[in-house]
């Protein structure tokens, strides 16, 4: 909106956003009542996002077993797609599917597009082969403050098995 991309409020709201940007987005709000608005209702939502992930983590315990097992299925549904077969699109699939059940959808989908921002692509879409070790290793920071340190390193160590895959 207004020259500012989703990621980048996304980010603003959520802290993470470099100086720079942050004074450009502070100098466009102090003008744009539109922006104020929307910007005020993206942080309410986000606060309760958070504070839903963090009831979540307090609730929820990845056994070593169940991270193993997510891992091997994601595994073998690549493996058997063969080498050309499974894309980034895919690998990006198969994290998410990993990571809904722990997080929440709302929570995966705001990782997943920070993660894709700071690996300096506009979109989670936009991401190639060469970004995905940089998209997993701000992932699974994200994961592991929004979600748990299980989930987080459920996510570090899903992608990193895919990247080997690629690469092998
Ligand atoms: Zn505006």
């Amino acid at each position: 909106m207004h020259g500012i991309s989703e990621a980048e409020w996304l980010a603003y709201v959520d802290g993470g956003l470099a100086a720079a940007g942050r004074a450009r987005i502070q100098a466009h709000l102090r003008g744009c009542a539109d922006c104020r608005r929307m910007a005020g209702e993206l942080s309410m939502s986000h606060s309760i996002l958070v504070e839903q992930a963090g009831r979540l983590v307090r609730e929820l315990e990845i056994s070593p077993a169940h991270a193993a097992r997510i891992v091997s299925a994601a595994m073998t549904r690549i493996q058997n797609a063969g080498r050309g077969g499974f894309g980034v699109e895919e690998w990006v699939g198969e994290l998410r599917s990993a990571l809904t059940p722990i997080c929440g959808s709302a929570m995966a989908d705001i990782s997943m597009r920070r993660a894709a921002y700071e690996a300096a692509q506009s979109t989670v879409d936009a991401l190639t082969e060469t970004d995905w070790e940089d998209f997993v290793s701000h992932l699974s920071s994200h994961v592991a403050s929004l979600c748990g340190r299980a989930a987080g390193s459920l996510i570090a160590r899903t992608g990193a098995q895919i990247g080997m895959e690629t690469t092998a």
